[in-house]
């Protein structure tokens, strides 16, 4: 590459018109080409995308490790088929779940790999995904209702499928069953009251687990209710997730009436692991758990709160107060 004296390891491609550069740096110094193990092509604005410079491109980087491809809606459902990158070990791509089977079974390999929305036809009851064999996943994301049930998967990221059809996450969860899963990261709606149940006989072993409550009207008719403020059965559930080491919260409700106050706050997260004052005489501490992380939203305007309770030193104590963080902040 010109004024560089080793190739670069990755290349994004933004415009149309960075496929055909790329192939003509290709054409000029192949190690070009071979250099790349990162390849990320973002089109998902841009008109319609040539598919044959599209899959030139692809065929060239057969050092790819990690390949991610964002196109536009109208992508030719057949483009992948055929295409083989032999190191490939993530892929992300938002293409409809139905038109990469093909280049699925062809990579068996992968470990990780990041789906956007399943896209199915509306006579499709369930995503194709189901019916092919992905437990050489280790890492996974996708909507609920498009996981695969498997036993070797230790991360899972699960999204709020698109479709309307899908209305129980606890639904989605049950059909899934991975029980080996340690770590779970997953969206829920406020009504989801016993999302913690069931993610307790689901992955019964998870180490890690974070909950993302959806803004969406919930379907029952009770606004101040949600699954965390139940806290009888919250704790109850809690427990019998006997492994689990740290969870994380984010709600756009209040959690604690007094924000940011130390008190309050711990005064609601105790009774998250111990449950009533009553109950918390008689009940066992949790056996592993030791970090609560929690991103809450305060009374005035969309001001939130992140907080994180640990318990490293025997005593639960915050660790992190954070007013107001940018709604970007990776939680
Ligand atoms: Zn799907």
């Amino acid at each position: 590459m010109p004024g560089s004296m080793y190739p670069s390891p990755s290349r994004h491609i933004g415009v149309v018109e960075d496929l055909y550069r790329f192939i003509d740096d290709v054409e000029a110094d192949v190690a070009v080409a071979l250099a790349i193990t990162h390849f990320t092509v973002e089109l998902e604005l841009e008109g319609p995308v040539p598919i044959v410079a599209l899959r030139q491109c692809l065929s060239l980087i057969i050092n790819a490790t990690d390949l991610v491809l964002l196109l536009p809606l109208d992508t030719p459902p057949h483009l992948l088929d055929n295409e083989f990158l032999p190191k490939l070990e993530l892929f992300k791509t938002n293409l409809p779940h139905g038109d990469l089977l093909p280049f699925l079974r062809l990579h068996p390999h992968l470990s990780a790999l990041c789906l956007h929305s399943c896209r199915r036809r509306t006579d499709e009851r369930v995503c194709p995904l189901r019916a092919i064999n992905l437990s050489g996943v280790l890492t996974m994301e996708c909507p609920a209702g498009c996981a695969p049930g498997a036993t070797r998967r230790q991360l899972i990221r699960l999204a709020v499928d698109d479709r309307p059809s899908v209305d129980s996450i606890p639904q989605a969860l049950r059909s899934f069953g991975a029980p080996s899963l340690l770590y779970l990261s997953m969206d829920f709606f406020p009504d989801d009251y016993d999302i913690l149940r069931e993610i307790a006989s689901v992955a019964p072993c998870l180490r890690k687990l974070t909950l993302l409550e959806k803004h969406r009207n919930t379907r029952r008719q009770s606004h101040s209710r949600h699954a965390w403020n139940d806290v009888v059965r919250w704790s109850g559930w809690l427990l019998k997730l006997e492994y689990l080491e740290e969870l994380a919260l984010r709600t756009a409700a209040e959690v604690v009436r007094r924000p940011a106050i130390i008190s309050s706050e711990k005064a609601a997260l105790l009774q998250w692991i111990s449950g009533t004052q009553r109950q918390a005489k008689h009940r066992p501490q949790h056996p592993t758990l030791t970090s609560i992380r929690v991103w809450y939203r305060c009374r005035d305007a969309n001001h939130g709160v992140i907080t994180n309770w640990s318990r490293y030193t025997g005593t639960w104590e915050n660790t992190l107060l954070l007013r107001n963080p940018l709604p970007t902040t990776l939680f």
